[in-house]
């Protein structure tokens, strides 16, 4: 079993689709990326549910988010 899971977010600022890759073992993750498309920050929080196995994603733009 691996805890690498591929998750798709949506840039909060073009709304450009792009794939990251998590570990999954590293359980909560507080992290910022840059779009490839329009190359502006992405504040990505990551939070594990261990009862249902389920990693969530939100991608923050300071002032909006999503799910
Ligand atoms: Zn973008």
């Amino acid at each position: 079993m691996t805890s690498i899971q591929a998750k798709t977010i949506t840039c909060p600022h073009c709304g450009h689709h792009t794939h990251i890759e998590l570990d999954a073992s590293n359980g909560d993750q507080n992290y910022y990326d840059e779009c490839t498309n329009c190359c502006q920050e992405l504040h990505l929080v990551t939070h594990l549910d261990e009862v249902k196995d389920k990693l969530t994603v939100v991608v923050d733009a300071d002032d909006e988010q999503y799910y």
